[in-house]
């Protein structure tokens, strides 16, 4: 057969190797649910750490005061300074500034990334006028929102257990991120406090649950992926210390490290992984998440292209630059409503220099972008399915309506509205009609960031 017939064949391939049928999807929620359970009962060995945050506390909506916050996640990092007003003025202002990591600085030493960022710290809050300046003797409090995991000690204290995504700075590893931040304060000469380490799955649930106490969990789907939620106490076997009194204990799931038999991988989630900065780690979060999307249909079409002339019969060298598809574009194309598919042709042009595609080829471009995107927003219906399912939310029992919300954040969750519409779509077929009337979806808007500083003010010292 032609180009035509065996480039549709390796797309049909890839369709079929991404199915997510509803069965697939609850023998991954199952799996998941398996691994909860294994995680919550010890330390190590399990593919998903279940990590304690000794957030046992949430805001209740009373929070109060100024507080700052840094959100170091996947490629940016921003300093916010919040002003929570309580109960009756919730959170009254938020002024942040971004700027990007260097990528230099995301395989350097700590020290240069911790020093970086507190040198930004200090611009930002040097440029703050007098009023904003605290009384003689009370030191300004932070919240660190640090998305990568980490093993804490306390609320403000926790070693790193590995880095994901785009970082690899290896005299890190095991060491405490607040001291080294800390340090590195303390050589600027900024008298701030790190009041919480935070995840930003942790700082999502917080943010929610600030301004409706039914939210009990929280999912990012951005660069990388994770979620974290309310545990009971009681349910957390390794959990050594005392009970809280709350009873509840949230739990980061680092769930980006999932990996099962039943997960749909086909051979280019195998090569992506193979040539990442952790390979066999985080195989749920390179099939779901923004860092790795736009690359998975990268490999495709550039098997396309190397096997049946797809783009002519020479292969567009752009097409074998690692990430030069980024999600974003993926995204663009894949929204594309012109009836010639004009953003496809341009982006295919603009990015991978491959001029004059034909209206057939631009149509298989954004099949591919279907495929790639509904299994990973179908995936992360099953992760939030699980976690309803691992604290008895999933039904409703004995007919009480209890009302659950879970909040997303992120860049991904934020800007890929077909990802979020299937995500959507396919935790309804999840949960059934009855159940889905018990549970909700919210945007967490900016929960890491302000998360971080609702937990920097619930355990300030001075309180
Ligand atoms: P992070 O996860 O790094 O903290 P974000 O939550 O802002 O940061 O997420 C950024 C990620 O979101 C990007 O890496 C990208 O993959 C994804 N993203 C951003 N914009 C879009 C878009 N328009 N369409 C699809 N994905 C997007
Ligand atoms: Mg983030």
């Amino acid at each position: 057969s032609g180009k035509w017939g065996r480039a549709t064949a390796i797309a049909k391939e890839l369709e079929e190797q991404c199915w997510t049928p509803i069965s697939k999807l609850r023998q991954v929620a199952d799996a998941l649910d398996v691994e909860m359970h294994a995680g919550l009962a010890s330390e190590g060995g399990c593919k998903l750490k279940m990590l304690i945050t000794y957030v046992d506390n949430l805001p209740s909506g009373d929070e109060k005061g100024l507080f700052y916050a840094l959100d170091l996640g996947g490629t940016n990092f921003r300093t916010l300074r919040v002003h929570l007003g309580g109960k009756e003025k919730g959170v009254v202002k938020i002024e942040s500034e971004e700027v990007s990591i260097p990528p230099h600085l995301m395989t350097g030493s700590s020290q240069e990334l911790f020093d970086f960022i507190a040198s930004k710290l200090a611009k930002f809050v040097s440029s703050e006028p007098e009023e904003l300046h605290p009384p003689p003797g009370r030191q300004r409090e932070l919240g660190f929102t640090f998305s990568f995991p980490v093993k804490q000690t306390s609320i403000a204290s926790g070693t790193l257990i590995k880095w994901t995504k785009g970082f690899n700075i290896e005299d890190a590893v095991g060491e405490d991120v607040v001291g080294g931040l800390t340090k590195s304060l303390e050589k600027i000469g900024l008298d701030m406090r790190v009041a919480a380490l935070v995840n930003d799955t942790v700082g999502t649930v917080a943010r929610a649950r600030f301004s409706n106490q039914d939210v009990i969990a929280g999912v990012i789907l951005g660069t990388g992926t994770n979620a974290a939620y309310v545990e009971c106490a009681h349910a957390i076997p390794k959990w050594q210390g005392l009970l809280p009194k709350s009873g509840e204990m949230v739990i980061n799931m680092e769930w980006g490290n999932f990996c099962s038999s039943h997960l749909p991988l086909t051979e280019y989630d195998q090569a992506l992984d193979a040539e990442s900065l952790n390979p066999g780690e985080q195989i749920f979060e390179k099939i779901v998440s923004g860092m790795y999307l736009g690359d998975i249909v990268r490999r495709v079409l550039l098997k396309m292209a190397e096997e049946v002339d797809f783009f002519g019969d020479t292969v567009p060298p752009k097409l074998r630059i690692p990430f030069v598809l980024r999600t974003p574009d993926m995204s663009a194309m894949h929204h594309d409503t012109s009836s010639d598919l004009k953003v496809v042709g341009n982006k295919l042009k603009d990015i991978l220099e491959i001029n004059n595609t034909s209206l057939k080829t631009r149509k298989i471009v954004v099949e591919l972008c279907d495929i790639v995107a509904t299994r990973g927003a179908r995936l992360s219906a099953a992760g939030i399915f699980s976690i309803l399912k691992k604290i008895g939310r999933d039904t409703v029992k004995d007919g009480k309506k209890q009302k659950s919300v879970v909040a997303l954040d992120g860049g991904l969750f934020e800007h890929y509205a077909k990802f979020r519409s299937s995500l959507e779509s396919t935790l309804k077929e999840l949960l059934g009609d009855e159940a889905d009337e018990t549970v909700g979806i919210e945007h967490s808007n900016d929960g890491s960031g302000i998360g971080a500083a609702l937990l920097a003010a619930s355990n300030s010292q001075y309180l």
